[in-house]
């Protein structure tokens, strides 16, 4: 029978997403539940395989018309040999052998990445990456995080820790406390949490703020801190114009290094759009090297939520 589908399973802190995608990366079929990280790796494991099972069931395909099984997970994955080194926002998964767990269930390929690799390849094949053959991908969220292609291939490195745009130091001096232990990265001044922080302080300080009234007693969101500024609130706009400013400064180097054709950006705080893709296009235009500046196109992520399902149906399949 032909292999007419793909399985494309995205692992998150909160929810399970699969999908079974057709070759022209269609989603025919996609169902979620609860990642319950509380209960463990093997509970989320049985859950994936009766997600898959009941996908099968649910879309009346058989297993005979599916090509691959491909995971894309959030943390350090060891693509080559199908394990999971760790997930940080998912404690308990250390060194668990996904790839062949899903293998000798269901008699599948079965090919296991980082969430953010995962998406590029997405978007790479099927989103605003179509028809190139140099991309970053970036992601901007709780986090910051890139995937590369170059010459059409995903740059893994020598680890596969490549990609990790949110530790590009940005501040050499008096930077900012980063998750990772060192200071002044990228992702310490211009993440989802840097974004709030910032609106914090401006709260604290009494400054006149359209976000405190969107806000409206609940906990301020780089969402509302967005809304403000595309309101036209001033203090939320310079926060956006500094976010996109130290962005800017890390991609600028990664220009200057890789010679991209295109930057595509995603996540939750790219929601925003022009507010922060234009401090971003500014910084690159000024202080890349003109050549590489002059080529580059920072553009938006087309495929949304379902990159990462979409991205690793593919990794069979690449
Ligand atoms: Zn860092």
């Amino acid at each position: 029978m032909a292999k007419e589908y793909n399985i494309g399973i995205d692992i998150g802190g909160t929810n399970i997403k699969i999908a079974l995608v057709d070759t022209k990366g269609k989603i025919a079929f996609s169902e979620s539940a609860s990642t319950r990280a509380e209960m463990g790796y093997e509970f989320t494991i049985k859950n994936i395989i009766n997600l898959i099972k009941d996908s099968l069931t649910k879309s009346e395909v058989s297993i005979e018309q599916i090509g691959g099984i491909g995971v894309g997970c959030p943390g350090q994955i060891d693509s080559e040999n199908g394990i999971v080194r760790a997930l940080p926002n998912i404690p308990g998964w250390v060194n668990v052998p996904l790839a062949k767990i899903l293998m000798d269930e269901f008699g599948l390929p079965t090919k296991i990445d980082n969430d953010v690799r995962v998406a590029t390849l997405g978007e790479y094949k099927f989103g605003a990456g179509k028809g190139y053959q140099n991309i970053i991908c970036i992601t901007v969220g709780t986090g910051i995080g890139s995937g590369i292609i170059i010459n059409g291939q995903l740059v893994r490195g020598t680890n596969m820790a490549a990609g990790e745009l949110g530790h590009v130091i940005v501040q050499e001096h008096n930077g900012e406390i980063c998750g990772c232990g060192n200071t002044g990265c990228v992702e310490a001044v211009a993440s989802g949490p840097a974004i709030v922080k910032q609106a914090e302080l401006y709260l604290m300080t009494g400054k006149s703020t359209k976000f405190k009234e969107l806000a409206a007693g609940s906990p301020i969101t780089p969402e509302i801190v967005a809304e403000a500024a595309i309101l036209g609130d001033g203090v939320a706009l310079r926060i956006f114009e500094r976010t996109g400013y130290w962005i800017g400064i890390a991609l600028s180097s990664v220009v200057n290094l890789l010679n991209p054709e295109v930057i595509i950006i995603g996540g939750g705080v790219a929601q925003a759009g022009d507010i922060l893709f234009d401090p971003i296009r500014e910084t690159i235009n000024k202080r890349a090297l003109k050549i590489s500046a002059d080529s580059v196109k920072v553009i938006s992520a087309q495929l949304g939520n379902s990159a990462g399902v979409v991205g690793a149906s593919l990794l069979t399949q690449v």
